[in-house]
């Protein structure tokens, strides 16, 4: 891993207090970081070292979780961390930063490798690329990258407008897009599980699989981004790149080798092969919905639209789901149900895999029929796999009954998905990073649905909060003779 500099923008912000720096600590404890670290911090806030340092211990203290709660070591991680308080939209303010990079590089005796992180609104994210590039922050000798989290734009043709501004500064391999779900070690497993395993591999198509399902559910409502949360909804939060990227990691075929491109290029093929919804046609396999107000262990709670700060004519969507098709040889005819939503029983992000039983007939005159195998990927907050077997009960005159067979990962050990992701970073590798044409085509698959949402041309179901979500989402699946499997 080279040395290197690191310049965290909004290093006082929610997110860099809460993932970012305690991901940083944590790499660090672990021995993960570069040998030669220089850590920046930079905000709008006026704070000297010593009181940005005080902030990282904080945030260390607060946020750090599992094998990272070693504190002993905060004092001896804080040396190597500056900070420069500046105005991200005034220009003349970085050649300030850009004096402190060069004088800790000279310190350091570290090359001129640059690492960007914008960890502020996305109003800003072009203006720092284009100030980046005029201040001379971006003409390094060495290398310099980009790290951006979503939102990309908020519809088709403005994530296309901020890639284009961003790409006059940055090449597109020196973008790395954090979608913080490609991060997490089960999702990043997905692609071992599937192609080191070679009864996995053989029955990975549509003459074994008869549905897929994908599944994030939160027990949270709205919480404190009404204003965000109001404009973007469930598609844009969590559909257009969370769930889209779940789908392409599911259903990418065998490339030729493991590398980022390869892997890359397998997700593109899928993505280009998921047949387009027309906006006239959205709502036969689009379910919209909000939360009402309901129960969450035992305790009322109100609804959507009585929420701080959103309007009681909003129809915003809180929960989708979605049925859609992947038009290539090997997912012809097998559906794919994909919902997200917020105020829902059980926080749950996982994936499904039911299989065809083409014996099952041989059962019928027992009078019990066998269920389908499943896989099930557990993703998030319980790691791990499970497959449901059948098996006879000696105990019960050997009656076939479902068996799981589990797999859980000990979620102490496990790093997190910004730790995972900060070294993919660091050593430039970008298999686990949205790539721009993924992006891209993800808006253009979506674009349909939001214009139908804005139109009105979907109804929106109310669901009490406590619930799977609305009893329209059901439908989707009965019409082609399955239901969802839910997490009880
Ligand atoms: P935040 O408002 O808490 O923090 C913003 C940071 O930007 C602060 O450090 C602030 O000082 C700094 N800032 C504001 N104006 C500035 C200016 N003119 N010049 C320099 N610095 C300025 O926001 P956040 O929640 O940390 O979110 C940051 C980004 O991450 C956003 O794009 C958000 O969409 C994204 N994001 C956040 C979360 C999260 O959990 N908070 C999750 C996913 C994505």
């Amino acid at each position: 891993m080279d040395a290197m500099t690191f310049v965290l923008f909004g290093a006082t912000g929610d997110l860099a207090k809460r993932k970012i720096i305690p991901a940083l600590y944590s790499l660090y404890v672990d021995q993960k970081l570069p040998p030669s670290f220089s850590f920046i911090g930079v905000s709008i806030t006026e704070l000297s070292d010593e009181e940005f340092h005080e902030h990282i211990e904080q945030s260390v203290h607060t946020f750090s979780e599992g094998g990272s709660n070693d504190f002993s070591k905060v004092k001896e991680f804080l040396p190597s961390i500056r900070y420069c308080k500046l105005d991200v939209t005034n220009e003349g303010e970085y050649k300030k930063l850009l004096k402190l990079i060069q004088l800790r590089e000279e310190e350091l005796n570290i090359p001129e490798n640059r690492m960007f992180y914008m960890s502020v609104a996305p109003t800003f994210f072009d203006v720092i690329a284009l100030n980046i590039k005029k201040s001379g922050l971006g003409s390094t000798k060495g290398w310099k990258r980009l790290i951006i989290e979503k939102p990309f734009g908020h519809d088709l043709k403005s994530a296309q407008e901020l890639n284009e501004k961003l790409s006059t500064t940055f090449q597109e391999e020196e973008i790395y897009r954090i979608d913080h779900y490609l991060g997490k070690p089960m999702v990043q497993n997905l692609e071992a599980l599937e192609f080191a395993n070679p009864i996995f591999q053989t029955l990975w198509n549509n003459q074994h699989i008869a549905n897929i399902q994908i599944t994030a559910s939160e027990t949270v409502g709205v919480e404190k981004r009404a204003s965000y949360y109001d404009k973007a909804g469930a598609i844009r939060d969590m559909f257009q790149n969370h769930m889209m990227q779940l789908l392409m990691m599911s259903s990418m075929h065998l490339p030729k080798r493991i590398t980022a491109a390869d892997i890359r290029n397998e997700k593109k093929k899928i993505i280009e092969s998921v047949r387009p919804l027309k906006k006239e046609d959205v709502h036969s396999d689009v379910i919209r919905g909000q939360y009402g107000p309901g129960e969450i262990d035992g305790k009322s709670v109100i609804g959507y639209i009585e929420e701080p700060g959103i309007a009681p004519s909003s129809k915003n969507d809180t929960f989708v789901a979605v049925r859609l098709w992947i038009d290539d040889p090997f997912w012809k005819g097998v559906p794919f149900y994909i919902r997200t939503g917020k105020r829902m029983k059980n926080k749950s992000t996982r994936i499904v895999i039911e299989f065809k039983n083409h014996l099952k007939e041989l059962y019928v005159n027992q009078n019990e029929e066998p269920t389908p195998n499943l896989l099930i990927i557990g993703i998030n907050p319980n790691e791990g796999v499970s497959l449901q077997l059948n098996s006879k009960n000696p105990l019960k005159d050997g009656k076939i009954e479902p068996i799981n067979i589990e797999f859980s990962a000990d979620q102490d050990d496990v790093p997190k998905a910004y730790e995972l992701l900060l070294i993919d970073a660091f050593e430039g590798d970008a298999t686990f990073f949205a790539h721009w044409t993924e992006v891209e085509l993800s808006w253009k698959w979506v674009q349909p649905i939001l214009e139908a949402f804005d139109e009105n041309l979907v109804p929106l179901h109310i669901y009490p909060t406590g619930s799977y979500g609305p009893d329209a989402s059901h439908r989707l699946l009965e019409e082609d003779g399955f239901g969802w499997w839910l997490d009880k």
